[in-house]
């Protein structure tokens, strides 16, 4: 493990030092802005999840209330059902009995604001005891689920009935129903409590703070919404509970969900309970727009402040590197001619020198010197002479043919090419192109014999192998070289041999090693 780490840092220091500095720089830059974007992103997707988890939290703690209270309201009706189920079963539904019960059943829907209406049927399912009205007669509740429920089915416990309208005043309600017995156990009748959905409806309201939110009671059994708030008007069954609503809600107890409303097409996200007792479930839940409100003017305003730090960090940065890029430029090239300065060459000169080593290139030097150039000052003044530099710059510059060739300003009125991977006699050529070339110029010179400026060139060739020695020992012979032109009449181009065995040992690095091209 420590070795493959030791491995990776070790690629990525050696990638590091092949980049130029600009492209360090441009790096550090990237990683600036990269580091910005991403702790901004980390810290939004943090904000943006806390705020989930806290519409998690309110919503279900507002569901578990809800739900108890709902419960409560429910209990509650079914307490009173199972005491009338019991008064009737002791004494009866004569005259008597139906007043003191009909009297009973008033005044507690009138107390109970969630009790809309408590009734008493026969076993034909006519009501014989109605809290609404004082006479029932006539009204028949025989078709109603409940009671054909109850007619066929010997259990005692209570019935907690779909959304039904009131025969009486059409409001929409629960039922809460039990059973009644004869003395033998045969079928009597019906006890029904009806709940108000609008008391629902209205509990619900109170609740209601945010806009975009909902809190709704819905029933297991069948699809429907039984109270919703807001309100929306629906048909008789109430507003239908999407598929994809009841898939969310499996869990038997409650939990958290998303999904997008068929009534309004709100995406909404919040939290379910189901009643431990009855078959009915509270959900409430906050629109997903409303939840990440105050998140997305955060987001805004951090784009922007983001934005702008990363247009000043890119900016200034890449200012930085301009200015590096200038200072370089300043460091390594010559003021005048614009090329390569003496640093820059004997750096170049020492690395092209051991990568001609290494890959067993050779490597070529032209030392190059302007003729009688102190006469072409002393004839036309300095200023001229500096134009004359630049023009015979140019020109060696534009004799350059390889990518890595490179020329530069030695010095005074001398010049260097170097050219990788040139052997002698392709070193030659270009020096005696180079040579015509600056002739071509047809530069006049008052003071040189041929009338015109000219210049000499001595070339000496490294080759991996043959040539012993140094890049200073090449620099040395394309010197030499040079100065073999000169004391040959100037205006021509010199190549360094090696010296032979058979020289004298006294020549042997001068003279005997030069000859004329
Ligand atoms: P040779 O043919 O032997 O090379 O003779 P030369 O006169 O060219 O050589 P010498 O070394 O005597 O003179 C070089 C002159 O180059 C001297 C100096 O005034 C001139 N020189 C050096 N640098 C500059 C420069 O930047 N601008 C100008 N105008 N002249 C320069
Ligand atoms: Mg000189
Ligand atoms: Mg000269």
């Amino acid at each position: 493990m420590a070795q493959l780490l030791a491995l990776r840092f070790g690629l990525i220091e050696s990638l590091i030092a092949r980049l130029s500095l600009q492209g360090r720089m441009l790096g550090v830059i990237a990683c600036v802005c990269v580091a910005l974007v991403g702790t901004e992103v980390w810290q939004l997707q943090r904000v943006y999840d806390a705020n989930i988890q806290q519409t998690e939290v309110v919503t279900s703690n507002t569901a578990r209330s809800m739900a108890e209270q709902v419960e409560t309201t429910i209990k509650t009706a079914d307490t009173i059902v199972a005491s009338l189920v019991g008064r009737v079963e002791a004494e009866g539904t004569g005259p008597e009995a139906r007043a003191r019960l009909s009297g009973l059943m008033t005044s507690l829907a009138t107390a109970l604001p969630a009790i809309h209406e408590m009734g008493i049927t026969d076993s034909q399912g006519n009501a014989i005891v109605k809290s609404l009205t004082v006479n029932p007669a006539g009204l028949n509740y025989g078709e109603r689920t409940y009671f054909h429920y109850h007619a066929t089915h010997p259990e005692r416990g209570a019935l907690i009935g779909a959304r039904l309208k009131s025969k009486i005043d059409g409001s929409y309600n629960i039922t809460v129903t039990r059973r009644i017995n004869h003395a033998d156990g045969s079928f009597a009748g019906v006890v029904v409590t009806s709940v108000s959905l609008a008391f629902f409806q209205r509990l619900f309201d109170q609740m209601q703070a945010k806009s975009g939110g909902v809190i709704a009671l819905l029933a297991d059994d069948d699809t429907t919404t039984l109270a919703r708030s807001p309100f929306v008007a629906s048909g008789a069954d109430g507003p239908a509970v999407s598929s994809e609503l009841r898939r969310q809600m499996r869990n038997p107890r409650a939990g958290s969900l998303t999904y997008t409303s068929g009534i309004d097409g709100v995406p909404r996200l919040g939290s379910y309970q189901h009643l431990s007792e009855f078959p009915l479930t509270l959900l409430v839940s906050q629109s997903a727009w409303d939840v990440q409100r105050g998140w997305r003017s955060e987001l805004r305003w951090h784009a922007i402040i983001l934005a702008i730090v990363v247009i000043v960090v890119i900016v200034l940065g890449g200012r930085a590197v301009e200015a590096n890029r200038v200072l370089n430029t300043l460091a390594t090239h010559d003021g005048l001619t614009g090329l390569a300065n003496r640093r820059y060459l004997d750096a170049t000169i020492e690395r092209e020198f051991r990568r001609a080593a290494r890959s067993r290139q050779p490597l070529s030097i032209v030392m190059i010197d302007i003729d009688h150039f102190k006469g072409y000052n002393d004839c036309y003044g300095h200023p001229a002479g500096d134009d004359c530099l630049c023009a015979v710059a140019g020109a060696i510059q534009g004799c350059l043919r390889r990518a890595g060739d490179l020329a530069g300003r030695y010095g005074g009125e001398e010049f260097i090419a170097v050219l990788p991977g040139s052997d002698a006699p392709r070193a030659l050529a270009f020096a005696e192109r180079m040579r015509l070339t600056v002739r071509g110029l047809a530069l006049q010179h008052g003071r040189s014999e041929r009338g015109i400026v000219t210049l000499s060139a001595g070339v000496a060739t490294f080759v991996p192998g043959r040539s012993a020695g140094s890049w200073q020992v090449l620099l040395g012979d394309a010197d030499a070289a040079l100065y073999a032109a000169k004391a040959s009449g100037r205006d021509r181009v010199q190549i360094y041999a090696p010296p032979q065995a058979v020289i004298s040992p006294a020549n042997r690095a001068r003279a005997g090693g030069l000859q004329a091209a």
